[in-house]
């Protein structure tokens, strides 16, 4: 059975770019039950010789606001339950938003290794939102451009200990 890695923080950070950078074309599976789909992704992965299953938690497309941070949290709960480790995404450009404080409380309850991950930090407009990012607590944050590409060897390095 394959080590789990899971995606997860608010909407629009990143998640799905990193889902298709580390999957590719090696999309596994797609759940086609109604409303599934939309909700999560999986995939393997190969980094660096080394295989291991991805869990997009994705969606929200006509997500009503008020009804979003609970469909997040269901989500988020049980993508992290089934994980080896936790990618928590953050916009390395905005910052920390109350939404990501409250997925930190969420996260607390759950043995899961957390693995911060500040994205979008091409150039030097995330400089202080991952200074922020300290607050939440996890440590550095891993700087990525999922977009471009940038710092995947050093998100293989911070997932390589649970995987
Ligand atoms: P998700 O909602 O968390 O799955 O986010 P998406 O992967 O759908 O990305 C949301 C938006 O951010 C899209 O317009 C992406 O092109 C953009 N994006 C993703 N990664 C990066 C990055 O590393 N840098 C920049 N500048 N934009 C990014
Ligand atoms: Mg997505």
């Amino acid at each position: 059975k394959l080590p789990v890695v899971a995606i997860i923080g608010r909407p629009n950070v990143g998640k799905s770019t990193l889902f298709n950078r580390l999957v590719g074309k090696k999309l596994a599976l797609v759940d086609d039950r109604p409303g599934v789909t939309r909700d999560r992704r999986e995939g393997d992965a190969t980094l660096v010789g080394v295989d291991f299953r991805v869990i997009d938690t994705a969606g929200y497309e006509d997500e009503d606001a008020a009804t979003l941070p609970g469909r997040m949290r269901q989500q988020t709960e049980a993508a992290v339950a089934q994980a080896d480790v936790a990618l928590f995404m953050i916009d390395a450009r905005v910052g920390v938003v109350p939404l990501e404080e409250e997925i930190s409380r969420w996260l607390r309850g759950s043995d899961t290794p957390i693995v911060l991950v500040a994205n979008k930090a091409e150039g030097k407009a995330g400089e202080a939102g991952i200074l922020e990012s300290l607050a939440l607590g996890y440590g550095d944050p891993v700087q990525l451009s999922a977009e471009h590409g940038e710092g995947m060897g050093d998100l293989f390095e911070a997932l390589l200990p649970y995987i």
